[in-house]
């Protein structure tokens, strides 16, 4: 199979995946083999091409929004069947045992599996994962319709729990890309009211098109006090933006792997009043499975740019340029 390859350290830095031919995987017990389909990309992959998320393997290919069919069931897989089709994301895999995971908060788990970090993901033709962490897909929409679902979307649910989003509160959504721009739809079927302060003219346009009740600059704080807020940059700057703009009792997630210095606030304005400041980490199965069944009821259709998995470094390069608006997906 065709497979696009990590190798550390890359030789070529703006052109980190190397595609080279490789056996096809064997399911191994609990695990199932995947014909891909398509395989979203996300920032996270950024971070770990550029080898600032720690490199667990000499070797890895990339890629956790898996859009694929079953092709071969490994020993002890009845949960699935061949032919169906089925999403593998971030999270591939928990020991069950942690303090954590006893606690149903496998998130959060002491030793995960991640897809495309410490197993193979699906920058390939074909992948293997294991089947308790696959999540069911419809048969519709497209491939890479339903790709981008799986972290961004996933995450972006996630990041509107941790918030404790209720239906028709003011929610400020801070930065407006892939994940923001399906979150939006997830607030509008709450009938909530939707604040996005973003960089960009052209995120900005996105987010007036998608319904958004007000729209601003990067750090611009909404006209109102919100019920809770999402901030999705890499900055500390507008996480302070995001607790400026709450009321009292208000929650920010900050949904960010990484996040440059917070400068220092106020606590008297910013913190009293028991505002809070979460941050959102993984996804659970079944935030995943949640997730997509909203998504198929209500219709979300992310706005997506497709490369062939020979362009994968194109799409990863588009991604880290912000020169797409919505998701990049790559097919094999
Ligand atoms: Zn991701
Ligand atoms: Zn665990």
């Amino acid at each position: 199979m065709r497979a696009a390859v990590l190798h550390h350290p890359a030789p070529i830095a703006s052109r980190p995946l190397v595609l080279e031919d490789l056996p096809i995987p064997e399911p191994g017990p609990g695990q199932v083999l995947l014909k891909v389909e398509a395989c979203g990309v996300c920032r996270t992959d950024l971070h770990i091409t550029a080898g600032e998320l720690k490199p667990l393997r000499d070797s890895v290919t990339p890629g956790h929004q898996i859009v694929a069919r079953v092709e071969k069931l490994g020993p002890g897989v009845d949960s699935i069947h061949i032919g169906h089709r089925a999403g593998v994301s971030w999270l591939g895999g928990v020991d069950g045992t942690c303090p954590l995971c006893r606690k149903n908060r496998e998130n959060l788990c002491d030793h995960p599996t991640y897809t495309g970090y410490s197993v193979n993901g699906g920058y390939a033709e074909y992948a293997v994962a294991r089947a308790d962490f696959l999540t069911p897909l419809p048969e519709e929409p497209s491939a890479t319709n339903l790709a981008p679902l799986l972290c961004a979307g996933i995450i972006g649910f996630r990041s509107l729990r941790v918030a404790e989003v209720a239906t028709g509160d003011r929610v400020g959504l801070f930065g407006f890309g892939a994940s923001a721009h399906l979150a939006i739809e997830v607030l509008k079927s709450w009938n909530c009211e939707v604040y996005v302060s973003t960089r960009g003219a052209s995120h900005r346009q996105l987010a007036r098109d998608m319904g958004a009740t007000w729209v601003g600059d990067a750090t611009e704080r909404p006209p109102v006090p919100l019920d809770s807020a999402v901030t999705f940059a890499p900055s500390g700057d507008v996480v302070v933006a995001a607790l400026a703009s709450l009321r009292k009792g208000g929650i920010v997630a900050i949904n960010a792997i990484h996040l440059d210095r917070i400068p220092q606030f106020d606590y008297d304005s910013l913190l009293w009043g028991e505002r809070q400041l979460r941050s959102v980490a993984n996804m659970t199965r079944q935030d995943g499975r949640d997730f997509i069944a909203l998504a198929a009821k209500i219709g979300i259709r992310p706005r997506t740019t497709v490369f062939r998995l020979d362009q994968v470094n194109d799409a990863l390069a588009a991604v880290a340029n912000d020169a797409i608006d919505g998701a990049a997906v790559v097919i094999p």
